[in-house]
Order: C-alpha cells, then sequence, then structure tokens
C-alpha cells in the first residue's frame, strides 16, 4: 500500500501494488513516489513486515533480514527509495507503525505505553513508549513468544519454521489452516478452534501485559474479524492475569483490549505517522 497525505483526513493517491519479487515491487512502488502528488514529497515513512534492521548506524539499516517470505530475505528496502527520493526517511516494523497511527489518530490516543498486535498471516506486535517505537538489538517480535502448550487437548506441531509451536505458530490464520483443514473465515463461530484461539492469544496478551504494563492493547488483523473471538479473548486474559495485577483500566477489559479505529487503513497510516516523525526529528539516514 503506497499513498500521500497528511494524516486520516488527507490520504490522497493511494495505490496497491502486488507483492512480487523485491525488485519488481520496490520499483512500483518507487515510481508511485516520483509521480506528482499535487506537492513536493517532504518525508518518506515505510512501514514494513520484519524482521528488518532498524539500527541507523548499521550498515544494513532498513534491510528485511531473517524472513521466512520468498524471495524477501536480505532485502534492502530502504535503498531504492533513498537513491530516488532526497527526503528523509523512516522505516520501522508494520505494527510499530500501526501503533503510531493508533497512538496518534486512533483507538489509543495519547496511551502510554501502549502496544498494537496483530493476528492474520504471521501474528506481530508493536510497541511505542513515550510515544516512540520501541527497538533494541532487533524489535519487539511478540509473535514468537513461547506459550504453554496442553499437547493432548492440542497435538498440533506449530507452525513456525523457526520455532514449531510459538504464538504465531499455532495462533496464525496458518497455523489454524492447517489445524483445522480449513482457513479461519470457514470455520463457524461456535467451533471449538475459536475457543482454542482464544486461550493461545490470550497467553500471549498475558506475557505482554506482564512485562510491559500498557495502558491498552489494540488487536487486529484477519482473523480477529470473527466477530465471537475479541470477547472470548478479553474472558480469558481476565481469568488468566488472575486478578494479581490490579488497576481500573485492567478491569474495563472491554476498554482495555479494542479493535483499530483506522481498521485496515493503520498500516498505511502508520507510515504516514512515521514519515511525519522523520520530518519532525530526522534520527534516521537522509535520502
Ligand atoms: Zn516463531
Amino acid at each position: 500500500m503506497c499513498a500521500v497525505g497528511t494524516g486520516p483526513g488527507d490520504l490522497r493517491d493511494e495505490a496497491r501494488i502486488p507483492t512480487t519479487s523485491p525488485a519488481e515491487t520496490l520499483a512500483r512502488a518507487v515510481a508511485f513516489f516520483r509521480e506528482p502528488h499535487g506537492a513536493p514529497l517532504r518525508a518518506l515513512g515505510i512501514a514494513t513486515f520484519g524482521p528488518v534492521d532498524l539500527d541507523p548506524r548499521s550498515p544494513t539499516w532498513g534491510v528485511i533480514t531473517s524472513t521466512p517470505k520468498p524471495g524477501w530475505a536480505d532485502t534492502d528496502l530502504a535503498g531504492p527509495f533513498r537513491r530516488a527520493l532526497a527526503v528523509p526517511i523512516a522505516v520501522d516494523t508494520d505494527v510499530n507503525g500501526a501503533a503510531l497511527a493508533e497512538y496518534r489518530w486512533g483507538a489509543a490516543q495519547g496511551d502510554d505505553p501502549v502496544v498494537f498486535v496483530t493476528v492474520g498471516t504471521g501474528v506481530g506486535g508493536g510497541v511505542l513508549v513515550a510515544g516512540r517505537p520501541v527497538h533494541g538489538v532487533v524489535h519487539p517480535e511478540m509473535g514468537h513468544v513461547r506459550v504453554p502448550r496442553d499437547r493432548q487437548h492440542d497435538p498440533f506441531p506449530g507452525a513456525c519454521p523457526y520455532h514449531g509451536d510459538c504464538l504465531e505458530g499455532v495462533a496464525s490464520a496458518g497455523a489454524m489452516r492447517q489445524r483445522w483443514g480449513v482457513p479461519p473465515e470457514a470455520l463457524p463461530p461456535d467451533h471449538p478452534g475459536w475457543e482454542l484461539e482464544a486461550h493461545y492469544l490470550a497467553l500471549g496478551l498475558a506475557a505482554v501485559v506482564a512485562v510491559l504494563s500498557p495502558r491498552r492493547i489494540v488487536i487486529g488483523g484477519g482473523v480477529t474479524g470473527q466477530s465471537s473471538l475479541l470477547p472470548r479473548v478479553r474472558a480469558r486474559l481476565r481469568d488468566l492475569l488472575g486478578g494479581y495485577p490490579r488497576s481500573t483500566a485492567l478491569a474495563d477489559m472491554d476498554r482495555y483490549l479494542v479493535a483499530p479505529a483506522l481498521g485496515e487503513r493503520a498500516g498505511v497510516l502508520g507510515a504516514l505517522a512515521l514519515a511525519e516523525d522523520a520530518l519532525a526529528s530526522p534520527r534516521v539516514p537522509r535520502g
């Protein structure tokens, strides 16, 4: 998804470019941004799947690293844009970007810290502290936390190529499809798969609450389109926390664990928010 604009009320010239080979996809995206869009571009934000090198001192800053996505490992994502566009460029994970968009314009305005989780093809999570995306040796990879398993109840070995039965390995859309033989959208609302899905997601979120103590968690992605899922996850998360971390925020689970207010636009608006930050305080290499 490419777009030009200044915020949710001013999103112009959106373009959806299919993800094919890195060379073809990036060339089409660069061409889009070189077209006239009514005003000169002032900054560019890239919100991407990962893992991606986000260390501005690293020679491989802006490079996709160990992704299982075919053909995309070791792809220099930022390079083609830096060579083509003379503007500050920010790169971050798609989930850190979505967290930023929801913090700035959506369901988590002013919440600090805040976590954004997506459950779709993979499971990912972004974190903002004091309104800034958290990076570290890499960046948060919440989808790959380990979750307790009852293999008698769920013998599925897991679908993550790196870890088997990490959270993504048992709760992503791909894992659900492998376990049940049909994609999640084909599972009826009363299928036992949804209770199991809620159980795993709540285990992952309980770890997130214990480690980061976020003031709000925004959860989206294709799998959460099943309307019975979010209430189940809230109930299971409340059970798992066991009343130990006491707060009025956690007691009101309907407002604590919420859907994205920006819907599917959280991703592209996240890139826009990153561009805005790059303009305000360029802490990343300039193009
Ligand atoms: Zn994993």
